[in-house]
């Protein structure tokens, strides 16, 4: 059976919900895949030798950096999953204010403590990136979220070794 992981980066987390809108369908891919890592589980470390990887969010704190390098380079096939994957989408909109303004305005001018928090959470780059501008990524599983009828299909068609081919299922449709 394939290894399938889902990665949780800097997106909102729809684009997971969407997943589990497969409903039944999840039920039968799980008799075609093992689940290795996952924000639905407690498993703390990205495994080894994963077959499908499908990543949400995108590149914007040091350590979305660390683990995206590592994903890769464990991973065989690695999805964009999702327009903030894709294209930075919402995440990517502080480009356009800087890091010091949003922290400012989230910790400072809206905040009670007024304290900007500089340990535990990781440090914000300058710059939001799309995962491609990061490491090389093999489909690209467009929508905010992506639906889950294109999740599925591409998920199934990877476990079977073909090619997916989603373009009736999302906004690029024929
Ligand atoms: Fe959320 Fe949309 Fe980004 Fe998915 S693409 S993580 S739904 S904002």
């Amino acid at each position: 059976m394939k290894r399938v992981a889902t990665i949780w980066l800097d997106g909102c987390s729809g684009c997971h919900m969407s997943f589990l809108d497969m409903d039944s369908r999840l039920i039968e891919l799980s008799c075609m895949m093992d689940m290795v890592y996952s924000p639905y589980m407690d498993i703390k470390e990205y495994p080894q030798d994963v077959d499908i990887a499908l990543v949400e969010g995108s590149i914007s704190t040091e350590d979305d950096l660390k683990k995206i390098k590592h994903i890769r380079e464990n991973t065989k096939t690695l999805i964009a999953f999702g327009d903030c994957a894709i294209t930075g989408n919402i995440s990517a909109m502080k480009n356009f204010v800087g890091s010091d303004e949003v922290l400012n305005r989230a910790y400072i001018e809206l905040s009670c403590n007024k304290v900007i928090p500089n340990k535990v959470v990781p440090r914000l780059l300058d710059r939001v990136s799309p995962i491609h501008e990061i490491v090389s990524v093999d489909y690209f599983l467009a929508g905010c979220p992506t639906p889950s009828i294109a999740i599925y299909e591409t998920i199934k068609s990877l476990l079977e070794d073909k090619i997916p081919d989603i373009s009736s299922f999302t906004r690029f449709g024929k």
